[in-house]
């Protein structure tokens, strides 16, 4: 089969991935690494697979929201580690949903992990490391530039639409979608698509049954069996998905 997709140089090194270059120019890969890190890089550690599982589930979940009809960046699974993806100007904009109590909000507001938020919370975080990624308003986005209001409605409209189409997903899977991250690109035709990832690392997902974390806080909390909290998300989702 004939890919194009030759892989050039290092354009970027993140936290948890690489980019490539490729010798199409609106086409990059990205490479998923073990590498696990928390707490704005101040907690770093890795374990077995955690880049080939948040390879896999991200393909899985991005294939099914393309069927859905959700634009992502998404193009085809290469390899265990990597996928091809479009070139993206990524949006200095974390969109966090909140369907249930944790983490951060918990601790801001004294409220307790694990209760069902009564309406559905977004908030939007600035992607800046020097600043550990500040949680902003629209108006602080309108002035750092980041977006307009119109964009930002259109954000939150994709947003929802992501969050429900997941809440579902994972339900069949047994799980509950507490909260989750997603970030956002603009194509060279200035087409609004999903980007980066979406898995054990950037949501927050409990066991509907027993409510047993199977997800990044068990690295964060030292819980233990992260990665067959991962390898359990995966094999969940791939049955179900396999089933439609
Ligand atoms: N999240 C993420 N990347 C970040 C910050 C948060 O993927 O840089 C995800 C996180 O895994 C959780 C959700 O966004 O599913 C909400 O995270 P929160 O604001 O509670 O922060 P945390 O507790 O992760 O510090």
């Amino acid at each position: 089969m004939q890919f194009n997709m030759i892989k050039k140089e290092q354009l970027y090194e993140g936290k948890a991935k690489i980019i490539y270059a490729t010798e199409q120019p609106e086409e990059v890969v990205v490479y998923f690494k073990d590498d696990a890190t928390a707490f704005n890089a101040q907690k770093r550690g890795s374990f077995a697979d955690k880049g080939e599982m948040n390879n896999a589930i991200t393909v899985l979940i991005y294939e099914y929201l393309e069927k859905q009809g959700i634009p992502t960046h998404f193009i085809q699974k290469l390899n265990e580690r990597e996928q091809l993806v479009r070139k993206v100007e990524i949006i200095p904009i974390e969109f966090v949903t909140r369907n249930y109590v944790a983490g951060s909000m918990a601790q801001r507001l004294g409220l307790e992990e694990g209760i069902k938020c009564e309406n559905t919370v977004y908030d939007i975080c600035y992607k800046k490391d020097e600043l550990g990624d500040p949680l902003i308003n629209d108006d602080h986005a309108v002035l750092l530039g980041l977006a307009t209001y119109e964009e930002l409605i259109d954000m939150y409209d994709f947003t929802a639409t992501i969050n429900d189409l997941l809440i579902e997903l994972f339900d069949e899977a047994g799980l509950i979608l507490a909260d989750f991250k997603i970030e956002l690109g603009i194509t060279s035709d200035n087409e609004l698509v999903l980007a980066d990832e979406i898995s054990p690392d950037t949501c927050r997902l409990w066991d509907k049954e027993t409510g047993e974390k199977l997800d990044k806080d068990r690295f964060r909390r030292d819980l233990g069996g992260v990665s067959e909290a991962y390898h359990e998300v995966h094999n969940r989702l791939k049955k179900v998905l396999e089933s439609k």
